[in-house]
């Protein structure tokens, strides 16, 4: 298995025509990419284009949301049972456009998570700190209790099946990187935190940042102790610098 994970979130973007050049561009280059597993994120209604294009790539296919339940009266909701008839391996939770524009709240979160490791499926777990709560020095608290809630409703020993995203928001579609140093700290901070619970899950566990990763910022965050990969917005939609990101994975 790769060492890092370099994910890429299209977010509500793309097109069938965008999504066929974007997928024949990873398909047709993704051989340079030696260090890193590579994940896609598309909009729901590529799932089956994304299935196909990319059987036996080795390129891994995620959904940027999910409903805990499993079907019934959930209108306008994808399940996982859906999801899973995909090839989907991860799912993004608590990505902060949903908890911020859609209100989910710490125990959704954790909801979706657990349905997600129900299904043997992987959750990428999102958090961050706002300007705000950075400037006011709460970082390390509001990461921190995000990390608690899912410990709370899973175990800390749930993390031998999880992923974590370290995604500062005001990092996020903003061009504004965080420091590798300070990206770093956070990462370490997060290691400790479910260390404390779940020693041996800590030490194996990804943590990817997010937050305007680039080709430029990639290859200094990525040889940071505790940064194992990139969850990467923007950046994604163009086969080029995704990739060149994933080359960045030393
Ligand atoms: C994201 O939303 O997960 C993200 C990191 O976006 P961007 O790279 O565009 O900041």
């Amino acid at each position: 298995m790769a060492h890092m994970i370099v994910a890429g979130n299209w977010k509500m973007n793309a097109s069938k025509s965008a999504v066929t050049e974007l997928l024949s561009g990873l398909k047709d280059n993704v051989a340079s990419v030696s260090n890193a597993e590579l994940v896609v994120f598309p909009p729901f209604p590529y799932l089956a284009q994304a299935q196909a294009e990319l059987m036996g790539t080795g390129i891994r296919i995620g959904v940027q949301n999910i409903c805990a339940q499993d079907k019934g009266a959930y209108t306008g909701e994808v399940s996982l049972v859906m999801a899973k008839e995909f090839d989907v391996s991860y799912v993004l939770v608590g990505h902060s456009e949903r908890r911020a524009l859609f209100a989910e709240d710490d125990s959704q979160v954790a909801a979706k998570y657990v349905a997600t490791q129900a299904m043997q499926l992987t959750p990428i777990l999102c958090v961050g700190e706002t300007l705000e709560q950075r400037e006011q020095g709460r970082t390390l608290s509001v990461v921190n209790g995000q990390i608690q809630a899912v410990i709370d409703a899973a175990g800390g020993a749930s993390f031998a099946h999880a992923v974590i995203a370290y995604e500062p928001v005001w990092a996020i579609g903003t061009g504004l990187t965080a420091s590798p140093k300070q990206a770093q700290e956070v990462h370490r901070a997060i290691r400790d935190h479910i260390a404390d619970v779940a020693p041996e899950q800590a030490r194996g566990l990804k943590i990817l940042y997010g937050g305007s990763v680039t080709v430029a910022s990639a290859e200094e965050l990525f040889a940071q102790a505790d940064i194992d990969g990139g969850l990467v917005g923007g950046a994604s939609l163009q086969a080029d610098s995704f990739l060149a990101i994933g080359r960045a994975a030393k």
